[in-house]
Formats: C-alpha cells, structure tokens, sequence
C-alpha cells in the first residue's frame, strides 16, 4: 500500500522531488525550536498549482493528512507533522514553487508564488525601486505562503498593519481540490464577503496557498535609527504619542532590563549602548534628515538618546534586535509568550502579572521585549532551573494568559495556535466566534485533512 501510494506521489512531482528517508526528512519534522517532532509518509514539494491539485486529490482519496509546509519558521508548532503513523500524512512543501511572476510598478503590486521566501520578495522591490514591509527576523528562510497563513506581523506593523493589509489577492487550492482564485489587484473590491481573508491567518488548516499579488510601497527615502531609555511604560508611550505628532514612526521596540542584561552578558563584544529600566529601539521614516534631527532633538530632549550615524550603526542596532531572541536561548529554556495588549494596559499587566508570578515563584526571571508600538509583547519566564521551567509549564502559562485576558489582551499576537496554544485558544475566543470557526473548517475540510489537531482542542469530525 505504501509503495504503491509513494508511486502515485512520484508519478506527480518526479523522483528529485519527494523525500522519504528519515534521515533527510528531519529538518521538515521537527520545528524551529525544537519542540515538536513528527512522522511523515513523505516530504512532497510540488513545482505547479496543477501538481498540487492532483496531490491534494490524492490525498483525499487515500485518507492521507497534509501538512502544508514553507520555511518551517512556525514557533507554535503549527508546520509540524503530529508524531503518528507515518502512513497517514504527507508534508506538501511548496519550496519548489517560488517564481517571482510579474511586478507591476504602475499598480504597486507583485505576482509571487507561495514558496517565494520573504527576502526573496523585498530583495526583488527593493531592485525595482519599490519597498515591501515585512520584516521578519526569518525572512531569509519563512516563504510567503506561510506569512500569509499565519498572518505574519514582525517589526512595522505600526506602520504597515500585518500581512493582511499587504495581500490583494491569493490563488489556493481547497481540500477539495479546487481552486479559489482571488489574484487581482484592485484597492478596492467591495463585491460581498471578502473570502480570500478567510485563508489569512489559517494556518494550513483550510486549504494551500499556491499564489499571492501583494501590495508594493514608495521606498522611504530616508530612515532615521535610534535608541531611548526610559524609566516606565508610560514614558515610552508617552514618547510614541510625541513621534507619531511629527513623524512617520516605522518601528518602535522595546528590550526590558532582564533581557538587556542577558543579551549583554552573552553578547559582551557588542552591548547596548544605554542601560535602564526600557530601552526603546526606534525608526521613523522621513523625506528631510536634517530637518528631521533638529526636530527630534526638541521631541526627545528629557530623555538619553542614542541616533545612529551610519548605516553600519543601524545594522549594528538591528543586530542587536535581532539577536535577542539567541542570547535568550543561550541563557536556558524559557516559558515563552508572544501576548498581545491594549498599550494602555502594558505597565498595569507587567506590574500585575510580575507580583501573581513572584507570589508562586520568587526566583523567576521574567524576560520582555517585543513591539511596543503595537501592543506585542515577547513575554518570557525562567525558573531556577531547566527543570523546574519545564515542569511548571502549564501553571506560568495560567497566571500569564488569565492576566493578559482580564486586561483585553490576546494570547497570540502574531505567532499563531499551531499545537502549542489550542486549548488557549478555546479558551480566550469568543464562543459564538469558536463556533463558527469550527464550522467554517468543516464546510471547507469535511474530511478533516487538512493540518489535522492544530488550533482545536477537540476533534473536528
Ligand atoms: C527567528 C524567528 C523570528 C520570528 N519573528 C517573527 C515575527 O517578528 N513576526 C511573526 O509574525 N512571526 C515571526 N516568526 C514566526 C514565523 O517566522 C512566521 O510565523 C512565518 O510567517 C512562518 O512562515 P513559514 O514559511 O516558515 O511557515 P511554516 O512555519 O512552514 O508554516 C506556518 C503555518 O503556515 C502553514 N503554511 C505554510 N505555508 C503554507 C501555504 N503555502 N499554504 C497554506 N498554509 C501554509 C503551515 O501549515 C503552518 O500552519 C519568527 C520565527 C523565527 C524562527
């Protein structure tokens, strides 16, 4: 039956494109933190939408469970086959299929297959004198199709919104092996329900993004880095209010004292520059540098501020950023939470949330940074031990979400359920709005194929 089965899958894709050794299938097993392992039948990578049609049939006919798959980056688990019989499910990677198929310069758009990896597409606008926003500390290896599946946000969606305010149109093919074509360009289309944002943030679950037309911007024609210290949350905010009055704020992150401390201790060739309480990277865009400078030198002037002078000080700033999340990982295993907040109620939620935690736990570290500017906190927490964080998984998590929720807040800002949030997600939504998801995936996925035991807790019959 296997044999047989496999030869079906390559007589669709070819030989070159199935992988069915173990040993080479283990970086498409296993996700990026290595929380997860799973078993696959095989690691298929289509090269057309048409092979991809005929696979999803396949599969449907067979009772086979697909995993779509991009640059396997998810942190919720959610790209990562379950750990069963390899006999019931087959990975579909769409890293084959990353053309670039048109750009549209008059119209700001771009026509890109779903393996299309994130650098790929801002390399290619960047080349052709356009921007595209996204930015992602993944970009080098998440695919296109996978932001879109799971609503990617990343550092300026302040400014940009996720990547659902990029997408114009989508091509996917259903669990039925249809084809739902949305691929136009339009800005606006009010023509009834807007159905391709059902495939926005689905994480795999309602069908495989074969094609994407997204959104293109005038490239900022200056940028201006820099870095603040502040004593609270109501500082920053403060500050934030005070940019948004001038200028076009792009980016405005926030790195807390513990995980200053720890990127310093293991990063001690290239610290931070200032040190308190909050340290406030940001990044406005702006059309006047000099301008711009003698503004911001009124704007800023209570508070320390570092402005870099160089396009090597601004790679060396995001560096910094972007190696937060190593130093964290050097530093042992942590309890991680990527929750989102009203902004007005961070200081109250950290405040609240470090005294519920410290009652339980009084050795606990609790590391935070994230996107300020958009409510998004990289909220994590450290025991005395590996052990210890390990074991006390379930009852950190308790105190953080219980707290996040009774404040308005989300218990995924950007990163999605996957596997690792579902009994949260039930938990936080709406149950009239879990309901009518649930429902929306079985018209879609009667059979249940489709990333099967990701985002719900219970079984979808
Ligand atoms: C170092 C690092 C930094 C990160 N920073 C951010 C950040 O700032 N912001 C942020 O939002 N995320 C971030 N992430 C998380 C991750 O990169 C994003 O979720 C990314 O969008 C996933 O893309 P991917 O191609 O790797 O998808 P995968 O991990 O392969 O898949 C993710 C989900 O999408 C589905 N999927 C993938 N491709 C398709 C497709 N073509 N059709 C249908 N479903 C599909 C999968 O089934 C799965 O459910 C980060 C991850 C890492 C490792």
């Amino acid at each position: 039956m296997e044999n047989s089965l496999l030869a079906k899958f390559v007589a669709i894709v070819g030989q070159n494109n199935i992988i069915t050794d173990p040993a080479q299938q283990q970086p498409y097993l296993a996700d990026w933190r290595g929380r997860y392992q799973g078993k696959a039948m095989a690691v298929v990578k289509p090269q057309t939408t048409t092979q991809v049609v005929q696979l999803v049939n396949l599969c449907n006919v067979n009772n086979i469970t697909i995993i779509p798959q991009g640059g396997n980056t998810s942190l919720s688990g959610a790209a990562t086959p379950l750990n069963q019989s390899t006999l019931s499910q087959v990975i579909i990677n769409l890293s084959m299929m990353n053309k670039i198929l048109s750009i549209n310069k008059e119209d700001n758009s771009i026509n890109v297959e779903a393996g299309c990896t994130l650098a790929k597409v801002i390399d290619y606008a960047e080349a052709n004198g356009r921007y595209f926003p996204l930015n992602i500390a993944a970009k080098d290896s998440c695919q296109i199709g996978g932001n879109i599946a799971t609503n990617a946000g990343g550092i300026h969606v302040i400014k940009y919104g996720m990547i659902r305010d990029m997408v114009l149109g989508l091509e996917v093919v259903l669990p039925n092996g249809e084809i739902f074509n949305s691929l136009n360009n339009l800005r606006k289309n009010n023509s009834y329900l807007d159905l391709k944002q059902l495939f926005i943030g689905s994480e795999g679950t309602l069908g495989i993004i074969t094609r994407a037309i997204l959104k293109l911007y005038p490239k900022p024609v200056g940028v201006i880095t820099g870095l603040i210290s502040v004593k609270t949350i109501f500082q920053a905010i403060d500050i934030l209010n005070r940019l948004y009055a001038h200028f076009s704020v792009c980016a405005f992150e926030i790195i807390g004292k513990t995980m200053q401390s720890i990127y310093n201790t293991h990063f001690a060739a290239n610290k931070f520059p200032l040190n308190d309480n909050w340290l406030i990277l940001f990044e406005l865009e702006t059309n006047n540098e000099n301008n711009t400078l003698n503004i911001l030198s009124e704007v800023l002037n209570d508070v320390s501020v570092v402005i870099c002078d160089s396009m090597v000080s601004r790679q060396n700033l995001w560096h910094i950023r972007e190696n937060l999340p190593l130093a964290e990982k050097i530093h042992g295993i942590a309890i991680k939470h990527d929750i989102s907040l009203p902004i007005s109620q961070i200081e109250l939620f950290i405040k609240q949330n470090e005294k519920s935690i410290k009652d339980y736990y009084p050795d606990a570290q609790i590391i935070i940074f994230g996107h300020l500017g958009d409510g998004n906190l990289h909220y994590n927490v450290q025991l005395a031990t590996n052990e210890q964080t390990i074991e006390q998984e379930v009852y950190i998590n308790k105190l953080v979400y219980t707290d996040a929720l009774s404040l308005g807040g989300s218990v995924s800002a950007e990163h999605g359920i996957g596997q690792l949030k579902t009994s949260w997600y039930k938990l936080a939504i709406d149950p009239v709005g879990y309901n009518l998801a649930k429902q929306i995936k079985q018209l879609l996925d009667p059979k249940n194929i489709f990333n099967p035991k990701k985002i719900f807790s219970e079984i979808i019959q």
